[in-house]
């Protein structure tokens, strides 16, 4: 059968790289497709301290890099191919890109989550230079500077909480009078001496030559526009972006169980609720998305998408 591969991988994070070089060396025929920039999220992020044994100095691109270069030297193929259907109905799942269509005996869904944007002007140009949407991979970048967390739901009151380690003062900044963060997360947030709070207000504009300097706010009930600059010491200032994130899994609906905010739902094996069919990663509903995270998952799911083969398929 023209293009059949025993394992195809959605998604080129490191979740379908990690399935990938698992898939490869498992001796299956694997193939990761991606439709954008290898390594998703991670690419985007300057320095990866937390990913347990990364050399000193890695930065997302590095190890992207390297999870890329034991891939290839195991033999996964790797395309560019935008993917706009799927078809899991037959034993043999048929994946349809823009520019070709992929057969598989089982399929791993790595196509991740992507925060959402604030969408106003500089923050494209800003991210990674100010403008983050990862307190775990970035907060320490900002140790003894001013930040600012965007949102009211639990993760930028949390992250909030968190960057206080390092920053020297976390203000949160949400749209609407009251928080959408659980109580008990708020209490605790608002007994930390290092946060502060501002209501009915949104970022308008994100400027700076290279490198965030100013914020312009409006406060959504009285009109006011202000701008507020880092301190000139500094030179610079956080802005935490916590609005929430969008699961690539647009194209699994009705197809895949997933929960209310769109994340598929898997057992503890990576399988969904079609036999054959994994996910892993950041698409994936779960407590923790990091890359380490993520690796496990693809590993996991490559195991068993090998095992899957072997009792579902002749040799
Ligand atoms: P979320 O609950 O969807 O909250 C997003 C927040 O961003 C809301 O406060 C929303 O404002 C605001 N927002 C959305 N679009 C915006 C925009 N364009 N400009 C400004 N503000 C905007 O997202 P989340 O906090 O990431 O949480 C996601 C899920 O994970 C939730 O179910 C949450 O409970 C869960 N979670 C749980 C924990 C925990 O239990 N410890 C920790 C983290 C996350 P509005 O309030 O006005 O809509």
């Amino acid at each position: 059968m023209e293009n059949l591969y025993d394992l195809v991988i959605i998604g080129a994070g490191p979740a379908g790289l990690a399935a990938g070089l698992y898939g490869a060396r498992a001796k299956m025929k694997t193939i990761i497709i991606e439709k954008d920039k290898t390594g998703g999220q991670i690419v985007t992020t300057e320095e990866v301290a937390n990913y347990p044994g990364s050399v000193p100095n890695a930065t997302g691109p590095s190890l992207i890099a390297r999870m890329v270069e034991q891939c290839d030297e195991f033999g996964c193929e790797r395309i560019k191919d935008d993917i706009v259907e799927v078809n899991f109905d037959e034993k043999i799942k048929v994946i349809k890109g823009t520019k070709g269509e992929y057969k598989a005996k089982a399929v791993i869904i790595a196509t991740g989550a992507t925060p959402r944007k604030l969408d106003v002007p500089g923050e494209k140009e800003l991210t990674g230079k100010g403008v983050s949407y990862c307190a775990t991979c970035d907060g320490d970048f900002f140790t003894d500077f001013e930040v600012f967390a965007i949102g009211g739901g639990d993760t930028a009151v949390e992250e909030a909480m968190f960057l206080t380690k390092f920053a020297r003062k976390v203000t949160v900044v949400h749209r609407r009078d009251m928080l959408r963060a659980a109580k008990s997360i708020q209490e605790k947030a608002m007994k930390n001496p290092k946060i502060e709070f501002i209501y009915d207000t949104a970022v308008k504009e994100i400027k700076g030559d290279g490198i965030l300097e100013s914020i312009v706010f409006e406060n959504l009930k009285t009109g006011e526009v202000w701008e507020h600059f880092a301190d000139e010491e500094d030179g610079t200032m956080g802005l935490f972006v916590f609005v929430g994130y969008l699961p690539q899994t647009n194209l699994f609906k009705g197809k895949l169980d997933m929960n209310s905010h769109g994340y598929l739902i898997t057992d503890d094996k990576m399988r969904t609720n079609v036999e054959g069919v994994f996910a892993a990663g950041d698409c994936r509903d779960k407590l923790l998305r990091q890359v380490v995270t993520a690796t496990a998952d693809g590993a996991i799911a490559a195991i068993g998408a090998e095992k899957y083969i072997e009792e579902n398929f002749e040799h």
